[in-house]
């Protein structure tokens, strides 16, 4: 079956409404960012995409990336990452410190700051070239040697990325993080401002709709119950504390970023990005998360 059609009609019904959301401005490049961007873009498994609006402009992925950071440092040897990050949804803003205190430096999850930060000093910790060894990972994972990350969004942040360099410090001072807080946090930066497009987005993703392995080659990126658990920890905790609330609506794992993208998988099937840059209060694409709750009841495709 064709998705253009029910893409098309959901795009043209969210393009009507109001777009209440608003742009992260905390990060000051994220701010000059064109507001009215909207662009959707769905790969199937079997190879086919679907795509519209603004779909082929590049834009900040953000947290978004964290999945494919939490990707590659599954596949370290040690198997340490559980003992040192949890799998539970947290249930706050994604750059909270609160719980850590109590939490003794162990991050509720992977896919908010301090969990990401902890993922981060893994790769540090197993990779002889962290950032050129990353950015080879995507680069396969997306079939797409062009990929990269945005120096000037990398250091717009680090200039004011005052509570990621609190959370690196307060981890490292429970010994969660083995490196220097500088090399991590350098690293994160440079994780959170890769630039994908919807299309480039959606086709980065695949291999979590498709059971860990690239549709493109059958190469196994991750194991079956490695892509598994990394759907479940996105339908868990992947969107902020709205995570519960994108699991009603919705129906699919998925990561969202204050860059405005949104990527959901239905395993087995396809997987689908969404950007427009205006952020509800909880920091998720106020058009993205409409769109993806339109789109999977017009097409009855949520999991559940
Ligand atoms: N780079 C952002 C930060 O750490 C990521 C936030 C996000 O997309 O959730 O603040």
């Amino acid at each position: 079956m064709s998705c253009q059609t029910p893409i098309q009609t959901v795009f043209d019904t969210i393009m009507k409404l109001e777009d209440a959301g608003e742009l992260a401005t905390y990060i000051p490049e994220l701010a000059h960012v064109d507001p009215n961007k909207f662009g959707v873009c769905l790969s199937t498994v079997d190879n086919r995409q679907f795509s519209y609006g603004n779909a082929t402009d590049r834009f900040s992925i953000q947290s978004i990336a964290k999945v494919l950071a939490l990707s590659m440092a599954y596949k370290m040897p040690g198997g340490e990452i559980w003992e040192r990050v949890g799998v539970e949804p947290s249930g706050s803003p994604f750059n909270s410190l609160v719980q850590l205190e109590a939490d003794n430096g162990i991050p509720r999850n992977p896919l908010i700051n301090a969990g990401a930060l902890v993922i981060c000093d893994i790769l540090l910790s197993n990779l002889k070239n962290p950032l050129a060894d990353f950015m080879t990972f995507i680069r396969d994972v997306a079939d797409n040697p062009y990929l990269n990350y945005s120096h000037r969004i990398a250091e717009s942040e680090k200039s004011v990325g005052y509570r990621n360099i609190a959370l690196c410090y307060f981890i490292k001072s429970f010994g969660n993080i083995k490196n220097h807080p500088k090399d991590v946090l350098e690293f994160y930066f440079m994780l959170c401002s890769i630039e994908m497009s919807c299309v480039e987005l959606s086709r980065t993703f695949l291999f979590l709709a498709n059971q860990g392995r690239k549709t493109s080659d059958n190469k196994e990126i991750l194991t079956l119950s490695q892509a598994k658990r990394i759907n479940a920890i996105m339908q868990m905790c992947g969107f902020y504390d709205e995570s519960g609330e994108f699991a009603y609506e919705v129906g699919l794992p998925g990561k969202s970023g204050v860059g405005g993208g949104i990527v959901a998988i239905h395993p087995n099937t396809y997987s689908i990005a969404v950007w427009s840059p205006r952020l509800n209060k909880k920091g998720n694409s106020y058009r993205g998360m409409k769109f993806l709750e339109l789109f999977t009841t017009e097409t009855a495709s949520s999991i559940f």
